[in-house]
């Protein structure tokens, strides 16, 4: 059986990565922090679509829940493995940089940059021993570009977009790719508080994209196609970058 793995499955982007990668044959776990009800809910919309999967509930920061909540899957899962993990899950915390919190900071960095480190590596002991995977970090155009009031977001992403770079080399010889994915305005409940109508004129296609639409290029990142794409940040922002 093809498991992924998806960090921060229960809602937005997650959530809707879960469903591709169920329609595309992939059993999903799906990795939430304390959103039970919405991670259910996401379950029951892959089984309802034919699928399957199971909830995995671990806090991205928290190395050792990490590594115990995916050793012990491992442990009930002897003849499977994670071939596909994609690192989403994620917070926002902006402010101007006087008035960021130490707390705003560390967060920030801790859920993007420490939950990257902290689920990659216990995957990819299995990855490695079958020498094939996928990895898909979930960037953001802000790590590219820098934005005002995000100096701990950007950093965060603009260091997941590095780090991949790295990964993807150290690991390609072993059949694994990994690549990052920075997406502009994404309507979930991370952008509710933005004003869309105001925000849009900056953008060329007129519009903040939609999950599904990333999850379409989180699926073929992870399909057979992308064999040859690794060490890759791929935009999708609907124009927008200046
Ligand atoms: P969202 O709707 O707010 O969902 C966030 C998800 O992350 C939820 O499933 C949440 O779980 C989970 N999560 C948060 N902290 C966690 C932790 N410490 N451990 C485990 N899970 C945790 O966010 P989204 O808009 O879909 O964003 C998903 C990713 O895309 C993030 O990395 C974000 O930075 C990136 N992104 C988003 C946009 C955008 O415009 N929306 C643009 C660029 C990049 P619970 O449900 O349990 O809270």
């Amino acid at each position: 059986m093809k498991y992924a793995l998806i960090t921060g499955g229960s809602r937005g982007i997650g959530k809707a990565v879960c469903l591709k990668l169920s329609e595309m044959g992939f059993k999903v776990i799906i990795n939430y922090l304390s959103n039970e009800g919405e991670a259910q809910k996401t379950l029951e919309e892959v089984r309802t679509a034919g699928g399957d999967g199971e909830l995995l509930k671990f806090n991205v920061t928290d190395r050792e829940a990490c590594a115990a909540a995916i050793y012990e899957w491992q442990e009930s899962h002897r003849e499977d493995f994670i071939e596909v993990l994609v690192n989403n899950a994620g917070v926002r915390r902006d402010n101007l940089m006087l008035k960021m919190s130490e707390d705003d900071w560390d967060s920030v960095i801790g859920i993007h940059l420490g939950g990257f480190f902290n689920v990659t590596k216990p995957v990819l002991k299995q990855m490695l021993a079958r020498r094939k995977g996928r990895i898909i970090n979930m960037a953001s155009l802000s790590g590219l570009k820098g934005v005002a009031g995000q100096c701990n977001y950007a950093a965060a992403k603009g260091g997941l977009i590095s780090a991949t770079r790295s990964l993807a080399n150290e690991v390609g010889r072993k059949g694994i790719t990994v690549n990052a994915v920075a997406p502009g305005y994404v309507r979930t409940d991370m952008t509710g508080d933005l004003n869309e109508s105001e925000l849009k004129k900056d953008i060329p296609l007129n519009r903040f994209g939609e999950a599904e639409e990333i999850a379409e290029l989180v699926g073929f990142l992870a399909s057979e196609k992308a064999g040859y794409i690794t060490g890759e940040c791929i935009s999708i922002n609907g124009g927008l970058y200046m």
